[in-house]
């Protein structure tokens, strides 16, 4: 899915004429990384007045899909927190709407995540980008230990805090024997939360197994 850009009539915070800009109301963040870059930067959306001169974001609707990731976030304007319960109820309309047209291909099977403000979805993004680094770790650490790893299902990761790579069991494949090579890991030494929610949850009774990719 391609990034999408819209015109709008904006003011600044100084009440000065209104103007018209162009800004991103959709950011598919795996075709387009540099904006991606942008909302980490807090520099998408960023307009300036050209009476006064002053920089301020573009506030409004914005859908950021990330689908390698999993990740589809719904970010609504600061000024309608108020509005919360119709516009969640929109979103969840717009959402299947989405999957059953544009992204039918993709099977989606994971629900919007929402937010208000780009500020927010910069913490998201944040949040996502430490998880990536403490999952690599992970990984390093098995490969360390001689073995194999598999990717857990990016929302399913997400959803239950465990890394994105988790080692993988050299025999039987049950629940318990991903805790068992999971603790082997952290056994040599790795600091990982996430890894260790992994090993706790795994290891309890009745444990269901992972979703893999
Ligand atoms: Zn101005």
């Amino acid at each position: 899915m391609k990034s999408i850009k819209n015109e709008a009539a904006v003011r600044c915070p100084n009440h000065c004429e209104p103007f018209d800009v162009e800004y991103w109301s959709l950011v598919s963040a795996d075709q387009d990384p540099d904006l991606k870059a942008a909302i980490m930067g807090g520099e998408l959306n960023l307009v300036q007045c050209p009476e006064c001169g002053t920089f301020f974001h573009h506030d409004g609707d914005l859908i950021y899909f990330d689908a390698p990731a999993e990740l589809l976030v719904f970010v609504f304007s600061e000024k309608d927190r108020q509005r919360e319960p119709e516009l969640l109820a929109r979103m969840q309309k717009d959402y299947e709407l989405i999957k059953d047209t544009l992204l039918k291909q993709l099977n989606m099977d994971y629900p919007p995540v929402s937010v208000f403000g780009l500020g927010a979805l910069k913490e998201i993004l944040q949040a996502e980008e430490k998880m990536a680094y403490e999952s690599e770790a992970v990984a390093a650490a098995c490969a360390a230990e001689g073995l194999q790893v598999v990717r857990l299902k990016p929302s399913y990761a997400r959803t239950h805090h465990f890394p994105f790579y988790v080692p993988a069991p050299a025999k039987e494949k049950t629940a318990n024997d991903y805790a068992v090579a999971a603790s082997k890991v952290l056994q040599s030494g790795l600091n990982s939360l996430l890894l260790r929610n992994f090993v706790d949850r795994m290891s309890q009774e009745g444990a269901q197994l992972p979703q893999v990719l």
